[in-house]
């Protein structure tokens, strides 16, 4: 089996499953006051702490969640709910994830001004852009770090730290869920208030995410019940995923360069691969994520190109797995031609896949476009 559909989920490690499994065993309640529960708690404690180092932060400022789209949800609508009285407007892009757009859109209906700064005539980002749309109304800014679609790379960093300097006061939120563990960052030098992480795309397990809020840094609970993470996220911690969460994080924390420089050089021949071939086309380039790649073969149809990999064991996306089959409308942002939309796959790579899975996939590309060419 090939897996090239790591931005839609990754496999868990040995390790992962080994903490998984510990923390199943270690079955108190970290609330309880007794023996049982101050040991559940001590797991608690030491992954809030190493998921915290990852990220350049102090353990307070983590809090566990149930995946991104949890941690998503409560940035925005927790900065909504702080300062939607005395201020509307909230700035984000048109590429987002949808469990940020879909908020966004939500919010819009209850009459907040929501701001889609989109990339310009080359599908570039202008820092600027995003920047200028900063006014005195504005209580958000919402962007994401890598797109989950084609790898480009946001300028979060530049973005986030010129709004600090003018509008002090306006909340910064980073969705980093496919740059966390694979692009280096820290929160306090990306100038975010808020981070969204995910386990399950590092391969943790799912269900499981953080939401990073500076300290200092007051939004209200998006989910209130039994007071557990400081009375900001209730609801009994899930020790077993919070292990394997930590474990996922500590087994990838020590290299993330050198991860990157291999995943780089995969990148790289598969562009290069790519290149030889004129009817397979590459919206990605190589300023995007290595680790996140898309491509169109030129006429066939992403999801019959899809179940042709299949049928030989490859496993790809379609865009995104959350297009489900639709027009991407964030390529269509990013200006990949009407013609390639259609006949978007996407190659997600993680640290386990080799130059020979690549050659593989393109000598199985090159079989689909001359076998199924007869259907375009
Ligand atoms: N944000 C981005 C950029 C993603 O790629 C995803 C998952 O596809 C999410 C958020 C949602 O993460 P989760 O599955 O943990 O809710």
């Amino acid at each position: 089996m090939i897996y090239f559909d790591n931005a839609a989920t990754t496999a868990p490690s040995s390790e992962v499953c080994r903490a998984v499994a510990k923390g199943l065993k270690c079955f108190g309640n970290p609330s309880s006051l007794h023996r049982l529960g101050l040991d559940a708690e001590k797991l608690l404690n030491s992954a809030r702490e190493n998921i915290a180092a990852a990220l350049g932060a102090n353990p307070q400022e983590i809090y566990f969640t149930s995946g991104a789209t949890e941690s998503n949800n409560t940035a925005i609508i927790g900065a909504a709910k702080k300062f939607g009285k005395r201020k509307k407007k909230i700035v984000t892009t048109s590429v987002e994830h949808p469990s940020v757009a879909e908020v966004c859109t939500h919010l819009e209906n209850e009459g907040f001004k929501i701001v889609r700064v989109s990339p310009n005539a080359e599908g570039k980002f202008n820092a600027s852009d995003i920047i200028n749309a900063v006014d005195d109304n504005t209580f958000l800014v919402t962007c994401m770090y890598v797109n989950n679609e084609n790898g480009f790379i946001l300028p979060v960093e530049k973005v986030f730290s010129a709004i600090k300097k003018r509008y002090p006061h306006v909340l910064t939120h980073c969705d980093c869920v496919q740059a966390f563990m694979k692009i280096p960052f820290k929160a306090k030098k990306l100038n975010a208030d808020l981070i969204s992480l995910s386990a399950h795309k590092i391969h943790g397990p799912k269900g499981i995410g953080a939401l990073y809020v500076k300290k200092g840094v007051n939004i209200p609970a998006f989910i209130v019940g039994g007071g557990q993470e400081k009375a900001f996220r209730s609801g009994t911690e899930s020790i077993p995923l919070i292990c394997g969460f930590s474990a996922a994080v500590e087994e990838l924390c020590g290299n993330i360069d050198q991860r990157f420089e291999y995943v780089k050089s995969l990148q790289s021949y598969l562009f290069e691969k790519c290149g030889k071939y004129e009817n397979i086309h590459v919206n990605s380039d190589a300023d995007c994520s290595p680790y996140v790649n898309s491509i169109a073969v030129n006429g066939l149809k992403s999801e019959v190109l899809l179940h042709f990999l299949e049928e030989r064991e490859i496993f790809v996306s379609s865009g995104s797995a959350c297009s489900k089959g639709k027009k991407s409308s964030v390529l269509q942002e990013f200006k990949v031609s009407e013609k390639y939309l259609d006949s978007t796959i996407r190659i997600s790579f993680s640290k386990d896949n080799t130059k020979n899975e690549i050659d593989i996939l393109i000598k199985a590309l090159d079989e689909a476009d001359k076998k199924l060419c007869k259907i375009r």
